[in-house]
């Protein structure tokens, strides 16, 4: 099963994937993780994407696609795999496509994880994410057991500097422009399926399990 996950940022993408990766077995592929775990590594690749980043900018597509085309090539990703937060714009959609076609592959879903603008700015700021495992919480709505501490791996949680409200509202704007015309892309090619992402997070998960089955 070969599935995307659309959405604004803060829609619900990585909490949903990572359900999603554990129910049918399949690696979550997130862009965000992976251009993360660079930068606290220091590669050049983690330098390059943080000018970006920190701005609420995209990373250009040329140092993405790759990286994402490699990653499903990886063996565990052979039964399929969910990515979050690619693609993020048309040129990377098709680049996408232009190498599952000579895969002989192709998408079987794109969910789109439907937020309002208005409930993203709360998400956001009560988002606190664990840099070292990739997990992620909510203050109020999926808080840790214990505070400001990763149930998965102990290490202390963060607030992300492109959290903090003035990015906010600028990697929205981004999304306006750059990402919500994969909704059409992907309803043009008939894998479309949208889920009301303003409901908790089990009846998410919920929706999304009608769609790709039990
Ligand atoms: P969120 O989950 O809040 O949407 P991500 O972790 O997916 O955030 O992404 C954080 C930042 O990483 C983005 O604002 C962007 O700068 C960069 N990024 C992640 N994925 C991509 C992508 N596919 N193309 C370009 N930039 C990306
Ligand atoms: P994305 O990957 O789309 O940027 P996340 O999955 O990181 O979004 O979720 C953004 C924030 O909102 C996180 O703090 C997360 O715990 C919280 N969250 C996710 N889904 C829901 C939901 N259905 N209701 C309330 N809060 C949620
Ligand atoms: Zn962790």
């Amino acid at each position: 099963m070969k599935i995307i996950m659309l959405g604004a940022p803060g829609a619900g993408k990585g909490t949903q994937a990572k359900k999603i990766a554990e129910k049918y077995g399949i690696p979550h592929i997130s862009t965000g993780d992976i251009f993360r775990a660079n930068i606290k590594n220091g590669t050049e690749l983690g330098k390059k994407a943080k000018t970006f980043m920190d701005q609420g900018l995209l990373v250009p597509d040329e140092l993405t696609c790759d990286l994402v085309v490699d990653r499903i090539q990886q063996p565990d990703a052979a039964r399929g795999y969910v990515l979050d937060g690619f693609p993020r714009t048309i040129p990377q959609a098709e680049c996408l496509k232009d190498a599952l076609d000579k895969l002989g592959s192709r998408i079987d879903y794109a969910i789109d994880v439907d937020v309002p603008d208005e409930n993203i700015v709360n998400r956001m700021g009560g988002r606190r994410a664990c840099l070292k495992c990739g997990a992620t919480y909510h203050i109020v709505y999926a808080a840790p057991k214990q505070e400001g501490i990763c149930d998965s791996c102990g290490e202390a949680l963060v607030l992300r500097d492109d959290d903090k409200p003035e990015t906010v509202q600028k990697r929205l704007n981004v999304y306006h422009e750059q990402t919500q015309p994969l909704i059409d892309y992907y309803n043009g090619q008939n894998v479309l399926r949208t889920v009301d992402g303003t409901q908790d997070l089990e009846d998410v998960f919920k929706q999304i399990v009608q769609i790709l089955g039990e």
